[in-house]
């Protein structure tokens, strides 16, 4: 496909590496490519990175039409980029895509465009340790019209942000409180797909987690809050008596790419990875008598983050003493060191750059 480069007058200084946060800088350049139902995708383009120009009765600000994505490029300890499972991402936005009737990018377009542009800012992906450069790829609807229909056009882009190291103090287990009120997503809606309001919908128990000393909430399912659904916006594993326990997907848990890769890795490995309905009941019961080992959240940003203390209704526990557990480590380990280049990649993720 052709992608037109517009070029910057001037480039940005890159920012020192341990200033660096999380996607509160950007790159110089961002890809943009327009769809309209007539002409399908067009005008493919890397221009300079800058505000967007957007009608004020665009569909995306009054009706929420909108999906994202996000990974990361690695700096490899031989100097060479890589990205881990682009392609997850890629049918991943499709999925969300057919949910929210948005249009779909073919598979193999989408890749050529990710590389294209990761190419293009590689000199972006930080080096220092934990370092990445995270890739915000979305896709909103943007019809000049108030009328609520499927859209007539699309805009996608991609943004790259420089982000920091996850864990510059040491991988430190949090403290999650157990949501009964609020939930995220009921089966039939939208849970699945990674769209924007999903987000606009967590806030609120969010907030009130935070105020009470909690850095996220678990999500108990829509319809009965009986069923383990999410940790924050992670996906959550545990180790049960032996047992690896992560929740099905039913349709309204994100299918995480972290969650699929713990899971491959941990089958690999021999242990015993189920995908299953875990209640709340039996959770707080694992919890009581001891049974529960480990519990972690797993997602892009931080890989894996150890859960060390789960409340719920006034009740606290204490989750291996408040310490990362051997499994949560050795997946940190396993996933950290293919992304980065430091141990072989057996099951073939990552995807070289340059
Ligand atoms: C993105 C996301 C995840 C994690 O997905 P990864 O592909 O592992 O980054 C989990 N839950 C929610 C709600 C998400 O938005």
């Amino acid at each position: 496909m052709e992608i037109k480069f517009v070029k910057a007058d001037t480039l940005k200084a890159k920012p020192e590496p341990s200033t660096l946060g999380f996607g509160k800088i950007f790159s110089d350049y961002m890809f943009m490519m327009d769809w309209n139902k007539e002409t399908g995708w067009h005008d493919a383009r890397i221009v300079p990175f800058a505000n967007l120009s957007i009608h004020p009765a665009s569909t995306v600000l009054h009706y929420g039409s909108e999906i994202f994505e996000g990974l990361k490029a690695y700096r490899r300890a031989d100097g060479k980029v890589q990205l881990f499972r682009p392609i997850e991402n890629i049918r991943r936005m499709n999925n969300s895509a057919e949910r929210l009737c948005l249009p779909q990018i073919p598979e193999d377009m989408a890749l050529e465009i990710y590389t294209k542009f990761v190419e293009t800012e590689k000199d972006w992906t930080p080096d220092q340790e934990g370092t990445s450069l995270y890739l915000r790829p979305f896709m909103f609807g943007n019809d000049e019209s108030l009328g609520v229909h499927a859209v007539h056009n699309a805009t996608f882009i991609i943004i790259a942000s420089p982000v920091g190291s996850y864990y510059k103090e040491g991988i430190n287990p949090v403290k999650i409180m157990i949501e009964d009120e609020d939930v995220r997503a009921v089966r039939g809606g939208t849970g699945y797909a990674k769209c924007g309001g999903n987000y606009a919908a967590s806030n609120r128990a969010g907030e009130r987690a935070e105020q009470k000393g909690y850095s996220q909430v678990l999500w108990l399912d829509g319809v009965e809050r009986k069923y383990i659904e999410e940790v924050g916006a992670m996906n959550v594993m545990f180790k049960i008596n032996g047992e690896i326990v992560t929740p099905k997907l039913t349709g309204s848990i994100l299918p995480g790419i972290t969650r699929k890769s713990c899971i491959e890795v941990l089958k690999k490995e021999g242990y015993n990875v189920s995908e299953r309905l875990l209640s709340l009941e039996e959770l707080t019961s694992a919890m009581a008598d001891g049974t529960l080992e480990e519990a972690w959240g797993c997602g892009t940003a931080a890989v894996v983050s150890p859960i060390g203390e789960l409340c719920y209704k006034d009740h606290k526990y204490t989750v291996n003493g408040g310490k990362i557990g051997p499994v949560t480590q050795h997946l940190y380990d396993t996933l950290t060191g293919i992304q980065w280049g430091k141990i072989e990649d057996s099951f073939g993720w990552t995807v070289p750059i340059d």
